[in-house]
């Protein structure tokens, strides 16, 4: 394996390919401002709540440097009107039978993959991402659309429980909607984890003001628009976009429930202010995630796996890989695979299919990873893959990197990089593993490589993380959206998808009726008699196995 730290070095000229760098991908497509001209831009800015200068704030597109966008900025103001709007729609929405509201989404699913080339433009165009990978977004909110479209009346609905007294008492569990949900989400999957999570709180009856990051406030507004053709009342979805330490937390004063996705730093701030008012909060926040290679691995698929891993969406993705774990007797020859395959990605941002990777969103996603590489290799990483930056291809391109003696002391080890950075470790033993595995703060993602299935499943129930892909890098788990999807402790609070990801947004409410009988001395028992009947009644109760 050749070793590229050298090269790192060289000075870079726009414009010049780097030796043995990886390949361009053809072009092709539109270009950015083709795709996204100032009249889309209007169309879609129109649907902001904010009452500033229309061309406030400036976009980039991040494959091209060029200007994107000018859009206003909401003030704190501008929140408390979105949410009056939200919550003067909310109840008439409650209102409607559950399946009324499931039918939006199911028809908001069909135009999602009727009109998906639209919002491939917009979402490679804000966020520098290859058109799969913007793909994956497509496929993400489909399958949450389809899932809570069909499954939403089953998890909504009335159901029967124990009551305090057999026959007795009538207990049953109801499910109403919290209010106005405030949500605040990140530029990485702008598609996803706008509309995608805004699916379950719509149809549990709620109204959302969301609050996307400016940079990707478009592809937002697209899906809004697309949900309000789909039969959604406009007001129900607000959009307030801003300065996210002045807007977030007016988006969070006024919330019913707060949904949040970002940062573990921002999350913390964010639980904080909610806790102090009360209302119940899920926090979708960082990783440093592991994937294990074990003796028993298929090492092609392991090798293909671990490029879908640690460089879709260029890394930036919460629960992509940065900690590869390989078992010794199986590392080179899995390497020199991983590195073949990493070596032959083609980088490129055509507005078409065709590249393997794309673009960093911003020159502060390149500025991190820049600095955890040179950082690394200066203290004696070596660098398998990849390696330094591509001003050839646009401005914050990235080659996919492989790192391998990486230490403790290097910020690379740790930290989330949010970047094309993979670190290779490797372990002698499964307990190794699975320590070295569980051995950060973090708990969202993990991914487990190993021809034998069941060990595999049981390597996964001793990972301390939210999800675990047997034989996947994340995709079986995010796309199983019967299951829950969130992390265990820095990686956040809470769960999207499955039960757990429509409930958040409900507030239980028992009722139960008592018939015949109260549940104190009635019918001339004295209180002592009371005691004695009631207590005999539980051990019965015990004895027939009543819950
Ligand atoms: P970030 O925390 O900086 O920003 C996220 C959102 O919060 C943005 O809309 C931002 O404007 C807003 N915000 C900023 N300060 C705020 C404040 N004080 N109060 C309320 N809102 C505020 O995160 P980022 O850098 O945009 O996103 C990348 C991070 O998100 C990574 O750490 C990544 O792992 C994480 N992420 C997690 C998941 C998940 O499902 N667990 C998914 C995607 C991204």
């Amino acid at each position: 394996m050749s070793d590229l730290s050298a090269d790192a070095a060289a000075p870079e000229q726009p414009g010049t390919a780097p030796a043995g760098g990886n390949p361009a991908a053809p072009g092709g497509g539109r270009t950015v401002t083709a795709a996204v001209p100032p009249s889309l831009v209007a169309r879609l800015a129109a649907g902001i709540t904010a009452t500033g200068e229309p061309d406030l704030v400036e976009t980039l597109a991040p494959l091209t440097g060029e200007r994107l966008a000018g859009l206003p900025q909401s003030s704190t103001a501008d929140v408390e009107v979105a949410y009056e709007l939200a919550r003067r729609a909310q109840p008439a929405w409650a209102a409607l039978p559950v399946r009324r509201r499931a039918a939006v989404l199911l028809r908001f699913h069909d135009l999602l993959l009727k009109r998906q080339d639209e919002v491939l433009d917009l979402v490679q165009a804000e966020t520098g991402k290859a058109r799969l990978h913007a793909f994956e977004e497509v496929l993400a909110v489909a399958m949450a659309a389809r899932h809570y479209g069909r499954a939403a009346h089953g998890y909504l609905r009335d159901k029967r429980r124990g009551g305090a007294l057999p026959v007795l008492t009538h207990a049953v569990e109801a499910r109403r909607p919290k209010g106005v949900i405030g949500h605040i989400s990140p530029w990485n999957y702008p598609l996803e984890l706008s509309v995608g999570d805004a699916l379950p709180a719509f149809v549990a009856g709620n109204a959302v003001v969301n609050k996307p990051d400016t940079q990707t406030a478009l592809t937002a507004l697209w899906a809004r628009e697309l949900l309000i053709e789909a039969g959604l009342p406009a007001d129900l979805w607000q959009i307030v976009i801003g300065d996210g330490p002045v807007v977030g937390p007016a988006v969070v004063e006024h919330a019913d429930y707060v949904s949040f996705t970002g940062s573990t730093r921002t999350g913390r701030d964010v639980a904080q202010r909610a806790a102090a008012r009360l209302v119940g909060a899920s926090l979708e926040l960082g990783g440093k995630n592991a994937m294990l290679v074990l003796s028993d691995a298929d090492l092609d698929a392991a090798a293909a796996g671990a490029v879908r891993a640690c460089f879709s969406s260029a890394g930036q993705l919460c629960i992509s890989i940065e900690r590869l774990l390989v078992h010794r007797s199986v590392a080179d020859d899995f390497l020199e695979r991983f590195a073949a395959r990493t070596r032959a990605l083609r980088l490129g941002g055509g507005l078409a299919y065709g590249a393997d990777m794309g673009s960093l969103v911003s020159v502060r996603q390149l500025d991190t990873t820049t600095r955890h590489v040179e950082e690394a290799v200066k203290a004696g990483a070596t660098v398998l893959a990849g390696g330094r930056a591509r001003p050839d291809l646009g401005p914050y391109f990235f080659e996919p990197t492989i790192l391998d003696g990486v230490t403790p002391e290097m910020a690379v080890c740790a930290e989330e990089t949010f970047g094309p950075v993979v670190s290779v470790y490797r372990f002698d033993t499964e307990d190794e593993a699975v320590a070295a595995a569980n051995s950060t703060p973090y708990g969202l993602n993990s991914s487990v490589w190993t021809r034998d299935l069941r060990r595999g499943r049981s390597v996964a129930a001793r990972l301390r993380t939210g999800t675990v892909n047997v034989n996947e890098a994340y995709a079986a788990t995010y796309g199983s959206v019967g299951a829950p999807m969130g992390g265990m402790g820095d990686s956040g609070l809470g769960r999207r998808h499955g039960a757990e990801g429509i409930l958040r947004f409900t507030e239980a409410q028992t009722i139960a009726t008592q018939r015949l009988m109260p549940i104190a001395p009635a019918f001339g028992l004295d209180d002592e008699k009371f005691a004695a009947v009631m207590t005999s009644g539980l051990r019965v109760l015990k004895a027939l196995r009543f819950t």
